[in-house]
């Protein structure tokens, strides 16, 4: 953009600011506090910004946010939330494996195409209300189709939906689904060979849930479900497999009993896992990265923690998929603290990004993130992705109840390193290596964040902050802000403590501040 000032008339524009490598060879570590972005020429809508971004070297998403593996934060309320709002949700493993493996199946089963479900669950006139309600839970939802023998390919029989079964109750469990569904002769279906417009077409206009589809012998081939029609309209950036299936991510540890919850995770559908140390460049971590690319090579492996570009080399040989950037940043963490290891966000976030990318590996720029500021620094650092706790916790989507304290609705957030979490299970032991110590160190604390409201406001906000902040810098897309930044074009300037309080709101008497 400078080049355009430049040859626009008035001549010679003398050098301003610093390039990202000139802001980094200083040598102190930086957060994203200690400097600001020097705008730059906008010839383009803030709406027009594209913010896809690689999460790995195979999976790509339209929004560059990642919602943090913590169990105050993470579990397939807010994965799915995430998901649909173009992002990913990493389920925490501060729980049992088959708890988190269902959690990630909770998200997987949800299909947010316009189109065929040729693999729905299907139940027989055998089974019972009971079983309904166990899917229910499974699954998250209850309009099932069923089949003589229970199977797709099967006659079509009848449907249960949840107007079958919601006056029902558990003294009902045993009765077979012949008496509690709607008959086949209610059923509106379509024949198979319909077109997808067709059989969306005849939903509409029949304003039932679900349209089974049909072939010439009443066999169950397909169905559809006005669910997925609305979603789809509703959610056009959402983060889907090949199957159109939501992404899901989840954490494991590096231990030997980490590869039977993998195993499970895998069999749920997950599509990353991330690989949850504080301090990743481990001998444990390498020989996991190496099992699971043997074992599962399609599967995309996260790793890290990491914060220098030597901690990252040794798991991209490894043969990781994306990295995993911070150590000590987390707004519950006291890492610094305590093992006085770690590195200021903004450095860190460069420098293995720098590294990385030689390699096509991305970077989640992970912990510290306050603000949507924070998300566009971070990413003109060459971060692709940004994984938050604190931001997220306390919305309707995160774990756990609401509580007031002073009048303020609350949700509790914890540190997955905190003596509570830790206390809960062993496997947030595991992440902060203090698993069979007698005296266990923590690295966090646990507290409580304020009612933020639902993700589904939430993030949209976070979406259009990070178009505005691109715009401002003239960057019509995240890969044009990495391309301005590496390329120089991109200018940063140090802000000094007085900067930073003019930065912020001052000389008031009061205010409000409300953001959206
Ligand atoms: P936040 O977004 O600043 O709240 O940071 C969230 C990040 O902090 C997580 O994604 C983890 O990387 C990290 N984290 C979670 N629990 C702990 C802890 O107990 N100690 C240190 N770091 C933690």
């Amino acid at each position: 953009m400078a080049d355009y000032l430049i040859s626009g008339g008035t001549g010679y524009v003398p050098e301003d600011g610093l390039s990202a490598q000139q802001l980094f060879s200083i040598g102190d570590g930086l957060t994203y506090n200690d400097f600001l972005i020097l705008p730059g020429f906008i010839d383009f809508t803030s709406d027009e910004v594209d913010l896809t971004s690689a999460l790995t070297r195979k999976i790509t998403l339209k929004t560059p946010l990642i919602s943090s593996p913590m169990d105050t934060v993470t579990e397939s309320a807010m994965a799915i939330a995430m998901a649909l709002m173009g992002g990913i949700g990493i389920i925490h493993h501060n729980c049992t494996p088959e708890f988190q493996a269902n959690e990630v199946r909770k998200v997987k089963v949800l299909r947010f195409e316009q189109g065929f479900i040729t693999d729905p669950v299907v139940m027989s006139p055998r089974q019972t209300v009971g079983d309904v309600f166990e899917a229910k839970v499974r699954h998250g939802f209850s309009g099932i189709p069923v089949t003589e023998t229970g199977k797709m390919g099967s006659k079509l029989v009848g449907i249960v939906t949840s107007r079958d079964i919601d006056f029902l109750s558990e003294k009902d469990r045993g009765k077979p689904l012949e008496e509690a569904m709607t008959k086949r002769e209610e059923l509106v279906v379509a024949p198979a060979g319909v077109t997808l417009k067709e059989a969306n077409d005849i939903l509409q206009r029949s304003k039932k849930g679900k349209l089974p589809i049909v072939n010439n012998n009443d066999e169950l081939v397909a169905i559809i479900a006005r669910t997925d029609l609305k979603k789809n309209r509703d959610y056009p950036l959402a983060s889907k497999d090949s199957r159109k299936q939501l992404l899901c991510g989840a954490a494991i540890g590096t231990r030997e009993d980490d590869k039977y919850r993998l195993d499970l995770l895998v069999q749920a559908g997950v599509d990353v896992v991330v690989l949850d140390s504080s301090q990743g460049n481990s001998v444990y971590q390498i020989n996991m990265i190496n099992y699971i690319k043997q074992k599962y090579p399609e599967l995309q492996v996260v790793g890290g923690n990491v914060v220098t570009a030597a901690q990252a080399k040794n798991l991209i040989d490894a043969g990781v998929d994306a990295l995993r950037v911070g150590m000590g940043c987390g707004s519950i963490c006291i890492t610094q603290e305590v093992m006085a290891c770690g590195r200021p966000q903004g450095t860190s976030v460069y420098k293995v990004a720098e590294y990385a990318r030689r390699f096509g590996v991305p970077v989640i720029a992970d912990g510290g993130i306050q603000t949507v500021g924070h998300v566009v620094k971070a990413l003109s650092l060459g971060a692709s992705t940004v994984m938050m706790g604190s931001l997220l916790a306390a919305t309707t989507e995160a774990p756990g109840e609401y509580f007031f304290s002073d009048g303020v609705r609350l949700k509790k957030y914890r540190g997955m390193g905190s003596l509570d979490a830790m206390e809960k299970s062993t496997s947030s032991q595991k992440r902060y290596f203090s698993e069979g110590d007698n005296v266990k160190v923590a690295q966090g604390v646990s507290g409580s964040v304020q009612d933020k409201g639902s993700i589904h406001k939430f993030v949209p906000y976070l979406i259009a902050g990070i178009q505005h902040g691109c715009q401002d810098i003239g960057a019509k897309s995240l890969s044009v802000l990495r391309s301005m930044m590496y390329s120089g074009e991109l200018k940063f300037e140090k802000r000094t403590m007085s900067a930073q309080v003019e930065g912020g709101v001052h000389g008031l008497h009061s205010y409000e501040k409300r953001l959206y």
